[in-house]
Order: C-alpha cells, then sequence, then structure tokens
C-alpha cells in the first residue's frame, strides 16, 4: 500500500489565529485529497470534520472565523457548554463520544448530528427525546473494530442484527458506521479496523440497513490510511488546533498502548 505523504503528520503546532487555521485547514484537506488520489477517489468525496474537545472557547472562534461550520465533541457536557455559549456563531455540533442515556435529552436538544450509538438503549432515549421535540437526528453507529483498545462500539459480530432493529426508531436517521482505530504505530494493524469498518458497511449496505453508507474514521494520526480505505467522513483534532497535553487514555478508557501518532 502507498506510504504517508510527508507533512500529514505529527507534530501538532498550535494554531493561534485565523491565519493559523486556515493555514492547518489547507495542509489537511491537501492530505486528505492525496491519500484519495492515492487509491482513485476524491478528496470531495471527503468531509472534514474539526473535532474542538478541550480547546478553549477564544481559539473555537479563531476556527469558526476561519471557516468551520461544525465541529465535533466527545463528551455531552463540554458540547451543550459551548453550543449555550457560542450560540451567536453559526455552528452546528456533531456528538461523536459515548452516550449515557441520562443525557438524550440535550443530544436532542442541541446536537446536530449523533456519531456513537452503540446500544438500544441509547437508541430508545434518544428516539424517544426527539419524537418529543418533533425533530430527526443524523447518526453513525459506532463499532469497535479494535476489540482489546476501546469499550465502546457494537462487537462487529452484533452490528447487523442492531442495525436491523434501528428502523423501530424512526427519528433516527442512519448515515452509516463510525470506528475507532487501535492505537498503534502499525499502519498494517489500524489499516485492517478501517477495512472491518468498510466490510461491515458493504455487508450492511447489501441489506439496505446503512442508509448513504457512510464511513466516520480517521484522526490526526490516521486519516490518511483511512481516507485510502474509503473514509467519507475524517474527525481531527490536534492537527487542526494543535497537540493534546492529555493522553488519550484521558478520552478512551481502556487505551493502554500510549499515544498513537508516529513520530
Ligand atoms: C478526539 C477525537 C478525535 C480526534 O482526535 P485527534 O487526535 O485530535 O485528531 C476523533 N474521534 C473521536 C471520537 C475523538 O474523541
Amino acid at each position: 500500500m502507498p506510504k504517508e505523504s510527508a507533512g500529514c503528520s505529527a507534530p501538532y503546532p498550535e494554531a493561534e489565529s485565523v491565519a493559523d487555521f486556515v493555514r492547518h485547514l489547507d495542509e489537511v484537506r491537501a492530505c486528505i485529497a492525496a491519500a484519495a488520489e492515492r487509491v482513485g477517489r476524491t478528496g470531495a468525496e471527503v468531509r472534514l470534520l474539526p473535532v474542538s474537545k478541550t480547546v478553549p472557547e477564544e481559539r473555537i472562534r479563531l476556527a469558526v472565523a476561519a471557516g468551520c461550520r461544525t465541529l465535533g465533541e466527545n463528551k455531552v457536557q463540554e458540547a451543550k457548554r459551548e453550543w449555550r455559549n457560542l450560540s451567536e456563531l453559526p455552528l452546528t455540533w456533531s456528538v461523536i463520544g459515548h452516550l449515557q442515556t441520562n443525557k438524550a435529552r440535550d443530544v436532542a436538544a442541541f446536537a446536530g448530528e449523533f456519531q456513537a450509538l452503540d446500544s438500544l438503549r441509547a437508541a430508545e432515549a434518544l428516539d424517544r427525546r426527539l419524537q418529543a421535540a418533533g425533530r430527526g437526528l443524523d447518526v453513525y453507529v459506532q463499532v469497535n473494530t479494535s476489540a482489546e483498545d476501546s469499550k465502546y462500539g457494537l462487537p462487529p459480530d452484533e452490528l447487523i442484527g442492531f442495525l436491523k432493529k434501528l428502523p423501530q426508531y424512526g427519528a433516527l436517521r442512519v448515515q452509516g458506521l463510525m470506528t475507532l482505530a487501535v492505537f498503534t504505530s502499525d499502519t498494517e494493524r489500524v489499516r485492517s479496523c478501517f477495512r472491518m469498518l468498510r466490510g461491515l458497511r458493504d455487508q450492511g449496505r447489501e441489506l439496505g440497513l446503512v442508509g448513504p453508507g457512510g464511513l466516520s474514521m480517521g484522526m490526526s494520526g490516521d486519516y490518511g490510511t483511512a481516507v485510502e480505505e474509503g473514509a467519507t467522513v475524517v474527525r481531527v483534532g490536534q492537527a487542526l488546533f494543535g497537540a493534546r497535553s492529555l493522553p488519550d487514555r484521558h478520552f478512551w478508557p481502556g487505551v493502554t498502548t500510549g499515544e498513537r501518532s508516529a513520530p
């Protein structure tokens, strides 16, 4: 398989101005386009979702000034706080992390998209709140493609059965599947997680269970590989905003192998 181009991985300098953001967005889009072209796709097929978790509001404002209109947050509480505090900005929020059912009301109230659906309890809770609010919500079903590294996401062998039950929750509009790859700098192991998600999507598509069949996969350390394997959405934080000081295991309980970005 083709190698990652230079300049498309760590280090991740902090974006401190609108100009920095514009440059980082351009760089990441160029890397997406290069990865897409390596496999006969185009960059236009891939949506870049900037992830602003842990980023202070004044820097989120810079990202918006640079043109970002949807931001990803993995915690419902943080997303809700920013949605409130930045309500004057032209922004929608994508919740990309695990949902506790007691937060379903919040997600139904403010989220523009939910990418981490992984249980019928969450589906039920969300659907009920959404029906009450008279709205629908785009969702991605999260699959645990790296068994040992994350406790969130459906086991692959439970996915099809789960998808078959989703149509009863009429407010949820299934857009595709989402995953986090194994945390390692071994690109081939990362790639096999993305391939697994694509294979599951293909199976789901034959049965008409995954809507348009989107694939939300790839983060700062591995989005090039994800695009090569068919990603339609990449969720990128550090490569746009700058390196986070907190280790990845702070965000994904069960992650033990430390930072995944290759040096
Ligand atoms: C934080 C996060 C990302 C982005 O990770 P970066 O390393 O900042 O690019 C992507 N997906 C999920 C679910 C996340 O929590």
